[in-house]
């Protein structure tokens, strides 16, 4: 018989992400979900308030998800995606293709949000290369966020996560977000990197997320992303956070006119209860790759595209995301949080405080610099985790990002211990 905790199982044999596992204290141990709560081993909740690493949407162990995942295990639970297809990948192509920018016409599957940015570097570098120019720089935001694979790694900002393998990424121009008084030094930025031969530019639409929550304004992006389809150099959305309501739309890239080229979706795809990834691209990248030639192929796969369980989680998922009430939710979280912000306005210790969406973010003054290594992390983290609520800093940065199910008197909880900890600081 087991005596030990499973936490203290879980120390002798795992290896967690972003987790310095010399200092990081015994994980909690989570065995039951329900919408916004989590619950451990000895049956105490905790307010999931930043969506399980920002990838649930309709709450946790979600009865018609559940139903749906297990409807599908008994009927088909994977199958090879090359030569082959079945009815959840394909409805969820047709579905997603409705609701997404209507210049998408092609869904290609992978299993990641990093996955799905591969797949979309990948298609832009080989679409040029399938037109016979050849085009191998790319263009981002400095303080993004793509994943961690290698190619991902390269196209985000050098940062802390990258600093080891800095020399093998391969070379990214970045550049400042956007704002309406550099936009013009922006422009000719861009102007001066296209003799490099841009391929395409990748953003994350408004939100940077892992790079601190930054918010940025349409209208500056809007010009930005003009100018480059000008100079064609190739749009490439990774709404993989932002997508699926986040920022108040359904995608973040509703908030301006211009439309992408390409679109990676993962997180909230499944409401985060699968692994899934999606790149969708538009008929012109999808035909640059149609020829008699097989070297014009896109020679990339994983053993579990469009794995059916995952596929057919995302369509319940998605049905639930179309229902009016999910609208609603969205809606009332973020009123919510608009009456939150202002009391973090009057707040001293509380640096930039910004709203989108239902994301709510501000710094926590320090007198050590901004950024993720930034000391408080460990101490706002254990703070909030005392109080079991879920709230989980970058560095300073502290971010609320609920599932849409949460209760008023959830968020007012979570409010209330922001309260507390802003009380606490020295
Ligand atoms: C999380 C994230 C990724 C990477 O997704 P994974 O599934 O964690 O690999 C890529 N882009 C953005 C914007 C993200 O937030």
């Amino acid at each position: 018989m087991q005596t030990r905790s499973l936490s203290a199982r879980d120390q002798q044999v795992i290896w967690h992400p972003y987790t310095q596992m010399h200092t990081a204290p015994a994980p909690v141990a989570i065995v039951r979900g329900a919408g916004a709560l989590l619950f451990d081993e000895e049956d105490n909740s905790y307010i999931d308030a930043t969506s399980s690493w920002w990838v649930n949407i309709h709450g946790h162990a979600h009865p018609h998800i559940a139903q749906r995942l297990a409807a599908q295990a008994l009927q088909l639970q994977h199958v090879i995606f090359s030569g082959y297809t079945h009815p959840p990948a394909v409805h969820l192509a047709e579905q997603l293709l409705e609701i997404l920018p209507d210049n998408q016409r092609r869904v290609f599957y992978s299993d990641n949000g990093s996955t799905a940015v591969e797949v979309a570097l990948k298609m832009a570098i080989q679409y040029w290369d399938n037109k016979g120019s050849r085009k191998h720089t790319f263009l981002a935001f400095k303080n993004a966020y793509h994943g961690d694979t290698f190619g991902a790694m390269s196209v985000s900002g050098r940062s802390a996560f990258t600093r080891v393998f800095d020399e093998l990424l391969f070379e990214v121009q970045f550049i400042d977000l956007p704002t309406p008084e550099n936009i013009s030094r922006l422009k000719e930025e861009v102007n001066a990197l296209l003799a490099s031969g841009v391929a395409a530019f990748i953003f994350e639409p408004l939100l940077q997320g892992a790079g601190g929550m930054l918010m940025y304004e349409a209208a500056p992006f809007e010009e930005l992303l003009q100018h480059c389809v000008s100079k064609d150099i190739l749009l490439i959305a990774d709404e993989v956070m932002t997508g699926f309501g986040r920022t108040g739309k359904n995608f973040a890239m509703e908030h301006v006119q211009t439309k992408p080229d390409m679109i990676c979706l993962s997180k909230g795809l499944t409401g985060g209860s699968m692994a899934l990834g999606i790149t969708t691209c538009t008929a012109a990248i999808y035909e640059a790759f149609l020829s008699n030639d097989k070297l014009k192929t896109l020679f990339h796969g994983h053993s579990f595209t469009a794995n059916p369980l995952a596929c057919a989680v995302a369509l319940a998922s998605l049905e639930l995301f179309t229902a009016k009430d999910c609208a609603e939710q969205r809606q009332r979280i973020n009123e919510k949080h608009r009456v939150f912000l202002q009391e973090l306005q009057e707040m001293k210790a509380i640096k930039n405080p910004r709203l989108l969406g239902t994301v709510l973010a501000f710094e926590v003054a320090t007198p050590n610099a901004d950024g993720y290594t930034n000391k408080l992390a460990d101490h706002l983290h254990q703070f909030f985790r005392d109080r079991r609520v879920m709230l989980r800093p970058l560095g300073n940065t502290l971010y609320v990002l609920p599932p849409y199910c949460i209760t008023d008197e959830q968020l007012d909880r979570v409010y209330e211990c922001i309260r507390e900890m802003v009380a606490s600081l020295p």
